[in-house]
């Protein structure tokens, strides 16, 4: 638990009385990340006579949604000044074909990032699982491969790509100011893309980590104890703000869409955190929209500029003050 001193320094504790949570807004880190990347990028195309990272986002069929990350994607590349290339499969592409396309993208030196958008939207059964693990371990910015999930699981951060949502998490953790290191961590969730990685993440930068998952009893006992909570269960407001131990630093991630009437479209976005009720007892929270969401995508662009320097440091021998971050 936190010491009473410690409580009173805690964002949220004036003496006695309680104040909301501060809120970590992703849309501003996320900025910030972008405004960053953009000069790095400015300052490698001018060593390197217009040289550019480049990503590729390879998609099967149409999907909707898809669609619409795609070009959230598109447009935070284009605004950083990375390449970046929509490369569309039909829905009666076939996995040979998916992984002919992988192969092809893999082996074209031009290309420093690749991602596949899933889920895949293809009238035949294709294997996810066997599609990204065919991305080039140094290409796969999602970092979702075997071979970058267990470098991270053995902590062996510097020679990977990190999942872009947990990614995304930790910095939002950082901005807090609080030091991880020491902290009882808990997450929600064991999925390849938000859970799993998660817990290595804060496990490597040394907290003490509990996984939760739907097998899980008693699940706001385990969460009475964090000092830091990533959610990322998919479950509308689950989390309720009387689990929480006061004064810890709530990220969720959820994204879950529930019925209201007042809303054009007749729905709003909300998280797996119960909101109103977690930010009169977190000291640090995410808001959703506008806490996870917008940093996945920062995190995916830091992955690419973080390949292109791998690939520049490999070919052309080069040094610089980023080297440190690559
Ligand atoms: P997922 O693959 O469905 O995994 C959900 C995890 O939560 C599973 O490990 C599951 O346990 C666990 N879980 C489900 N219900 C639970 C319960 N009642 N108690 C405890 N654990 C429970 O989902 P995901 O892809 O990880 O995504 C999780 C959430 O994050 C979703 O809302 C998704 O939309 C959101 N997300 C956001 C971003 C972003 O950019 N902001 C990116 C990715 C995902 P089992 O393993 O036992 O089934």
């Amino acid at each position: 638990m936190w010491s009473s001193l410690a409580l009173r320094h805690c964002p949220g504790f004036h003496g006695s009385r309680r104040f909301l949570a501060t809120v970590i807004s992703g849309t501003k880190t996320s900025r910030l990340v972008k405004d960053r990347l953009k000069v790095e990028v400015e300052k490698i195309s001018s060593e390197f006579s217009g040289f550019r990272p480049s990503l590729v986002v390879l998609q099967v069929g149409q999907r909707d949604d898809s669609n619409l990350y795609i070009s959230t994607k598109l447009k935070a590349a284009a605004e950083i000044g990375i390449e970046a290339k929509h490369l569309r499969l039909p829905q009666t592409a076939t996995q040979e074909e998916v992984l002919e396309c992988v192969m092809s993208v893999n082996n074209d030196e031009s290309v420093h990032g690749l991602i596949v958008q899933l889920p895949l939207d293809s009238a035949h059964f294709i294997d996810a699982e066997v599609i990204t693990n065919a991305v080039s371990p140094e290409k796969d910015v999602d970092g979702l491969s075997c071979v970058n999930a267990g470098r991270l699981s053995r902590g062996n951060m510097n020679n990977c790509f990190i999942p872009c949502t947990p990614n995304g998490c930790m910095e939002l953790i950082k901005q807090t100011g609080v030091s991880v290191e020491g902290k009882h961590a808990v997450v929600i969730g064991r999925s390849k893309i938000v859970g799993a990685p998660m817990h290595d993440l804060l496990l490597w930068n040394h907290a003490t980590v509990t996984c939760c998952h739907s097998k899980t009893p008693d699940l706001p006992e385990q969460v009475s104890r964090a000092d830091i909570l990533v959610v990322g269960a998919g479950r509308a407001e689950m989390v309720l703000g009387d689990w929480l131990k006061e004064g810890a630093i709530v990220i969720d991630c959820g994204i879950n869409h529930v019925p209201d009437d007042t809303k054009v479209g007749g729905k709003r976005v909300v998280g797996d955190v119960h909101y109103s009720s977690a930010n009169q007892r977190a000291g640090f929270i995410t808001p959703v929209p506008g806490g996870v969401g917008p940093m996945t995508v920062s995190m995916l662009m830091e992955n690419t500029v973080r390949s292109a320097q791998r690939f520049l440091l490999k070919t052309h021998s080069w040094t610089t003050d980023t080297v440190d971050r690559c």
